[in-house]
């Protein structure tokens, strides 16, 4: 049960300089959030490739999101640190930090307006009967809480094995006026194609349905700056 949960009342009430000791003092807030983050896989392929970038995974496990936390300390204490000749670039994976929440709650307490210029939702769970679709962590009222924490530009990534989930998840944001598709080829001709990557492979859940030979279904959207007339 999330019950016992506390949320910050707001964005800037949230203490990230002791999620990101590295970073303290620079105002930077997470750029990146991977919703129901489960072990972590993708964050932690993903704190390499944007060494500035901000990463924070949500799960609302208990334990699972203490895995997460400990392996995350364990990696910043055992991977090699940059060069002591150039103070700028902080150690590997101090970008990365993970929040026990439930996501489907506060999300705006979390991250200010704009800010995020990801946000992943992979595999996440299917509640597969009608009468559960309310549990569904993409539905209208959280997408307007999604375009709100979004950049203009910003991009939604989406990915799961259970096709009539990701019909759901396609159709609703195709639905919603601030969202607009955008395929896999475009993302990659952006420079995205690290990204997509991750987000296919890097996590337990990806990798899982890889081992049983599933399919996996990509949906991915783009926050856009107007609605559209
Ligand atoms: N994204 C991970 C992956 O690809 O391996 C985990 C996928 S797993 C099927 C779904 C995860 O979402 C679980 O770890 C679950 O605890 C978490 N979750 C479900 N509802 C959530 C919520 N409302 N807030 C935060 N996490 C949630």
């Amino acid at each position: 049960s999330d019950h016992a949960l506390v949320y910050p009342a707001a964005p800037d009430v949230m203490d990230w300089d002791s999620h990101y000791p590295a970073f303290a003092g620079t105002g930077k807030t997470p750029e990146f959030a991977d919703i129901g983050c489960g072990f972590g896989g993708l964050l932690i392929a993903l704190a390499p490739m944007f060494p500035d970038t901000l990463m924070l995974g949500m799960e609302i496990r208990v334990q699972v999101s203490q895995y997460v936390q400990d392996r995350i300390t364990a990696l910043r204490a055992t991977s090699n640190a940059p060069p002591a000749t150039d103070s700028t670039i902080p150690g590997p994976y101090q970008n990365v930090s993970i929040v026990r929440a439930n996501s489907m709650k506060f999300m705006p307490n979390y991250f200010p307006k704009h800010s995020l210029s990801a946000l992943f939702f992979l595999f996440p769970d299917p509640h597969f009967k009608s009468r559960k679709h309310k549990a569904r962590i993409i539905s209208p009222t959280l997408l307007a809480e999604y375009a709100f924490i979004l950049r203009p530009g910003g991009i939604v990534y989406t990915i799961t094995d259970v096709k009539g989930l990701h019909e759901w998840m396609k159709t609703h944001l195709e639905e919603f006026p601030l969202f607009e598709p955008v395929s896999e080829e475009q993302l990659r001709e952006e420079g995205k194609g690290g990204i997509l990557d991750a987000v296919y492979g890097s996590t337990e859940e990806g990798k899982k349905v890889e081992r049983n030979a599933g399919e996996k279904w990509l949906a991915c959207f783009r926050r856009i700056e107007v609605p559209r007339a």
